[in-house]
């Protein structure tokens, strides 16, 4: 390395890898884009209408960009906050693209909840936190929309403490509602920050006010002053005080209140999110290995891959979280699954603002590598180590159609085609053992739709579905000469994914649990780490 180390180990501390999970319309856009305010990315952070009309499909960065005529590409952000520097992943709001969700959440440090005042949990969120639970991910909380009417901010906690079995540890109270929302107070600073309209755009001086007993507030606020006296015993009572350690664990959120439309209250978040969110973690590897962010070889693995981001350049882009080391431009690194050594010289960052080339970049962050056609979710790279990480979950399909060409003579490009969507995870593909059949497995009804609209658009193949007999699928594992004989018994119910990975499909839960029982050495699995 030609630096010294001290440096390599502070650009690793300084770093914050984090994604915001939340129900749709809670505010997470809005979120973004007031983070990104602050960290300068964007001088006057525009507001979005009119982005609801029904296309799920394309990244809300997509949206913004298209909106707002400024470049905010890709579903990755950097950003300086004060003397860090930020990573926010996006992760796509409809319930159909879940498993993109999930694998970019096991490539982030920790997470921002984000729920709306006047609803409380909601569906998504609480479906969300289910997933952070498996790495019991830091979790940070933000209650949104306080300059509207919304529900009692002691039941919202109470809420939030039953259903997502998270204790809560309000960093800031807020001091009336809608249009009488006056501020936060700010527990650990002992101070009220004051609210004021119409500053949604842009950075202002804010009015602060030390001490809860301090006069001033009460000429401030008037009685809202005393009133906030009073509920603050009240709120120390019954909520938790905040524990940097318990926080680290996953098992308290400290929670902040505000309005993002006003732009008020993101900022704490922010403070929070850089004093207490942990730097760069290591992750797990199948050669039971824990390889540290800190370690100086670079590895890192792919947990997204997004095609044609960039319709000019037809270019598939492979995301990968760097897990321990630094990128450097030019650098070899190895494809530890293919057991090849590559060199990357045009890997892409994702400042705030722009997607460019980079000369370097460390743990923590993301990297876009061009992907032509040898890169797939879950890839590891090494400085030659030959252990995969672990992790990065496959789920198995709900839903089954058999695809079909209308031209039959476009074989090899649908073919093609649904196998680049399936490394992509924009659906699954099965191909049975005893038929030239194409199934497509999905886990959301809306990917069926986008998987053909995709394949007419970028590979120029019209497909339609028909119905298939086949209700689910498990990925099976054995010892191979209970598998040889498990594949002679049953192949007619067996299949290979897009990755090759042996397959069950069943036409009926019956038939799977029957199957189960008559080969207990073999092993039936509904999710798969890559
Ligand atoms: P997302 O679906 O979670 O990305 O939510 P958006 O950021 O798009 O917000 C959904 C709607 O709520 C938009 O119309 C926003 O303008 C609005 N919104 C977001 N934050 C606030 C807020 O603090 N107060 C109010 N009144 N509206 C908000």
């Amino acid at each position: 390395m030609d630096m010294s180390d001290s440096n390599f180990i502070s650009e690793i501390n300084k770093r914050r890898t984090f994604a915001i999970i939340s129900h749709p319309d809670a505010g997470k856009t809005t979120i973004t884009e007031k983070v990104l305010l602050f960290g300068n990315a964007i001088q006057v952070a525009g507001t979005i209408k009119g982005r609801k009309s029904g296309q799920h499909a394309k990244s809300d960065w997509m949206a913004m960009e298209k909106e707002r005529g400024i470049s905010v590409s890709t579903s990755v952000m950097q950003f300086p906050y004060l003397d860090h520097l930020v990573n926010l992943l996006d992760t796509p709001g409809h319930a159909d693209f879940s498993e993109d969700t999930y694998r970019t959440l096991t490539a982030v440090d920790s997470c921002l909840m984000v729920i709306d005042a006047a609803k409380g949990v909601e569906a998504r969120t609480i479906k969300l936190m289910e997933v952070t639970r498996l790495r019991d991910t830091p979790i940070l909380t933000f209650i949104n929309k306080l300059d509207r009417d919304t529900r009692d901010p002691i039941d919202l906690l109470d809420e939030v403490e039953d259903i997502l079995k998270i204790k809560c540890a309000p960093i800031t109270w807020p001091i009336g509602m809608g249009k009488e929302f006056k501020g936060v107070y700010h527990l650990l600073r002992d101070e009220t920050i004051l609210y004021k309209t119409g500053q949604g755009h842009t950075i202002q001086a804010i009015k602060t006010i030390k001490g809860i007993d301090n006069p001033e507030l009460d000429s401030a606020i008037g009685i809202y002053a005393e009133e906030l006296r009073e509920m603050l015993e009240l709120v120390r009572g019954a909520s938790h005080e905040f524990s940097h350690e318990a926080f680290l664990k996953g098992e308290l959120t400290p929670v902040f209140f505000g309005t993002a439309l006003g732009n008020f209250g993101v900022d704490h978040m922010l403070d929070g999110l850089i004093d207490w969110a942990p730097a760069p973690i290591g992750r797990q590897t199948d050669a039971d290995i824990f390889v540290a962010a800190k370690e100086p070889s670079f590895s890192g693995f792919v947990f997204k891959i997004q095609a044609n981001m960039d319709p000019k350049h037809r270019d598939r882009i492979a995301f990968c979280r760097i897990v321990s080391g630094k990128y450097e431009k030019g650098m070899k690194m190895h494809h530890s699954r293919i057991g090849k050594d590559v060199r990357i010289s045009d890997a892409l960052t994702f400042l705030a603002g722009d997607r460019s080339l980079l000369d370097e970049a460390y743990a923590g962050d993301i990297i876009g590598l061009h992907n032509h056609g040898s890169m797939r979710i879950g890839d590891t790279f090494t400085s030659g180590e030959k252990y995969a990480f672990t992790g990065i979950p496959n789920f198995a399909p709900e839903l089954f159609k058999r695809i079909r060409l209308r031209d039959p003579l476009k074989q090899k490009q649908l073919l093609k085609g649904l196998i680049q969507l399936a490394e992509e995870g924009a659906v699954q593909v099965f191909r049975p053992l005893m038929n030239n059949d194409l199934i497509v497995g999905a886990v959301g009804v809306l990917q069926f739709d986008v998987v053909v609209a995709r394949l007419k658009a970028e590979y120029n193949v019209d497909a339609l579905y028909e119905h298939v007999n086949v209700s689910t699928a498990r990925w099976v594992y054995g010892d191979p000469r209970k598998v040889e004989e498990f594949m002679r018994k049953t192949e007619i119910n067996l299949a290979y994914d897009g990755g090759d990975n042996l397959t069950y499909i069943a036409p009926t839960m019956v038939n799977l649990s029957l199957a189960q029982e008559r080969y207990p050495d073999i092993k039936f699995t509904a999710t798969r780490e890559q």
